[in-house]
C-alpha cells in the first residue's frame, strides 16, 4: 500500500505522518507487564494496540522490516513484596506470572514480539550505562545508591509537557534523604540480604525500574529508533526517565521518534486500576468468552481514548463475532484487502473506523458470492479476527466452553491412562491444564465427570 501511515504522537502532541529512521529496519519498543500478578484487562489494551500496530507496519514495510521489542520486568519492588506475601522465591512468582501472561497473549491471538528480553537478564548492560552516566556527570553516587540529576538534562518534561517545578509541585517523585535534589531518580539501588542482589561498583544492589527500558531498547533497536509505545500511565515519569537517561548516555540527540500511548480503561468511568480494586483479570473471561471477543471490545474505541467496561459491551462484541462468523470461509490462498478499505487503520489505528467497514464488508459477503467472504474473512483475519474455524466458535457459544468438548473428553481419557499407568505427575498436570482453561473434573462411582468452574 502506497497510503502514508499517521500515527498520534505524545511528543509534541499531534497526529503526524510516520517517517521511518531506515523504511528496511523499523523499531517498536513497547513497555511490557511486571510480572508480579496475573495480568488484567488494563494491561490487555496496550498488548492488543501494539500488536494492531505491528500489523499495519508490517503490512506497508514488509514482514522482515518490522522490529517490536516488549520487555519482561522481572525485578521491582512489587515482586519483591508479592513474593513475601506470598511466601514463594522471586523466580516461582515471576516464571508463574510469565507463563499466564504469555497463555493470556495467546488468548487474545496476539502475535509474538520479535524479542521479549527480561530486565534481570541484561543487568550487565545496566551496569555499563550507569557508569557511562556517572563519567559524564549525568548521575551521582550516594550511600550506595546512584541517582540521574534531572536539572543536567535541560530538556526534561518535553513529553509530558510539563515544567520541572510542576512535577516537584506535584509530588509525583520519590522522597529520599539521598537525593540531592527531590526531583532525581534512582538507577541503583542497594538490596538488603533478603532481597535479590547483583554485584556492581557500589556494591550489592538492583537497578532502578527506568534504566531496564533504556539498555533493553538499545540493545535490539540502537539509541535513536522509531516508535516507543505504552500506556497513557507511563508518560511521568517512566518513559520521561527513560529518555533523559538514554539521550545522556548515547549523546545523541534523540531517542524514539514517535511516542504512542494507550488511554486506559475505566469501569463506571473510573480508572481500572490494582490499587483501585476494581480490576477483572484477562483469566476471569476465558471460561466465559473466546479471546477473540475480548479482543475486538478492547479495541471497539480508539487507543487514544479512554475505553468504559461493562457487560453491555462483552456482550455486543460476542453478537457480532456471532453474526459474522455466518460469513466466515477458510482462506488459504492470498486475498487482498483494497486500500480504501485499510485507509482507517492508516490513519492513526482508527480501529472504530476500520470496524464499520468490517460491517460494510460483512453485509456485502451474506449476499455475495465465496469471493466477498474471502475478502471480508480476510478482512476480520487482518485485525486478529475470526482467526479460529467455525466448529471451535460453535463449541464455545453453545457451552461458553474454552476449549471444544471433544478436546476435554480426549484429555480425560489421557488423564485416566496416565493414572493407570501409575504416572500421577503427567495425571495431574492435564487437570491442571483442563482447571487452567476453567473446566474441572471430578471422579465419581469409577467414571470421571467434568463442568464449568
Ligand atoms: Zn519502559
Amino acid at each position: 500500500m502506497n497510503k502514508d501511515i499517521f500515527l498520534s504522537n505524545s511528543l509534541g502532541g499531534k497526529k503526524e505522518k510516520f517517517t521511518p529512521i531506515n523504511k528496511n529496519n523499523i523499531g517498536m519498543y513497547v513497555c511490557g507487564p511486571t510480572v508480579y500478578d496475573d495480568p488484567h484487562i488494563g494491561n490487555a489494551r496496550p498488548l492488543v494496540i501494539f500488536d494492531l500496530l505491528y500489523k499495519v507496519l508490517k503490512c506497508k514495510y514488509g514482514n522482515k522490516s518490522v522490529t517490536y521489542v516488549r520487555n519482561i520486568t522481572d525485578i521491582d519492588d512489587k515482586i519483591i513484596t508479592a513474593s513475601k506475601i506470598r511466601k514463594i522465591s522471586i523466580s516461582e512468582l515471576t516464571n508463574s506470572v510469565i507463563k499466564k501472561f504469555h497463555d493470556d497473549c495467546k488468548y487474545l491471538f496476539c502475535e509474538t514480539p520479535s524479542y521479549e528480553p527480561k530486565a534481570t537478564e541484561n543487568i550487565k548492560l545496566m551496569i555499563e550505562m550507569i557508569n557511562e552516566l556517572l563519567k559524564n556527570k549525568f548521575a551521582y553516587e550516594s550511600e550506595k545508591h546512584i541517582y540521574f540529576k534531572v536539572k543536567k538534562f535541560k530538556d526534561y518534561g518535553k513529553l509530558s509537557n510539563k515544567k520541572l517545578e510542576d512535577l516537584i509541585a506535584g509530588s509525583r517523585v520519590e522522597v529520599s534523604e539521598n537525593k540531592k535534589n527531590p526531583e532525581d531518580f534512582v538507577l541503583w539501588k542497594p538490596s538488603t540480604d533478603d532481597e535479590p542482589f547483583w554485584d556492581s561498583p557500589w556494591g550489592k544492589g538492583r537497578p532502578g525500574w527506568h534504566l531496564e527500558c533504556s539498555v533493553m531498547s538499545k540493545k535490539y533497536l540502537g539509541n535513536t529508533f522509531d516508535i516507543h509505545g505504552g500506556g497513557r500511565d507511563l508518560i511521568f515519569p517512566h518513559h520521561e526517565n527513560e529518555i533523559a537517561q538514554s539521550i545522556c548516555a548515547n549523546k545523541t540527540k534523540s531517542f524514539a521518534n514517535y511516542w504512542v500511548h494507550n488511554g486506559f480503561i475505566t469501569m463506571s468511568k473510573e480508572k481500572m486500576a490494582k490499587s483501585q480494586g476494581n480490576i477483572l483479570k484477562i483469566n476471569d473471561f476465558k471460561n466465559k468468552f473466546n479471546g477473540q471477543v475480548l479482543r475486538l471490545a478492547l479495541i471497539s474505541a480508539h487507543y487514544t481514548q479512554p475505553l468504559d467496561w461493562n457487560d453491555k459491551l462483552m456482550n455486543d462484541c460476542q453478537n457480532t463475532i456471532s453474526k459474522w462468523y455466518d460469513c466466515y470461509v477458510p482462506v488459504n490462498k492470498k486475498v487482498l484487502i483494497e486500500d480504501d478499505d485499510l485507509q482507517p487503520l492508516y490513519d492513526d489505528l482508527n480501529t472504530p473506523g476500520y470496524i464499520a467497514i468490517l460491517h460494510k464488508l460483512f453485509e456485502k459477503a451474506k449476499k455475495g458470492s465465496l469471493s466477498d467472504k474471502e475478502v471480508f474473512t480476510t478482512a476480520c483475519n487482518f485485525i486478529g479476527l475470526l482467526q479460529e474455524p467455525k466448529e471451535n466458535w460453535n463449541n464455545f457459544k453453545k457451552g461458553k466452553l474454552a476449549i471444544p468438548e471433544n478436546e476435554i473428553l480426549s484429555k480425560i481419557e489421557q488423564r485416566n491412562k496416565a493414572r493407570n499407568d501409575k504416572d500421577y505427575k503427567l495425571a495431574d498436570k492435564i487437570r491442571n491444564e483442563l482447571l487452567d482453561k476453567g473446566i474441572l473434573i471430578e471422579d465419581k462411582d469409577g467414571k470421571t465427570i467434568w463442568k464449568i468452574k
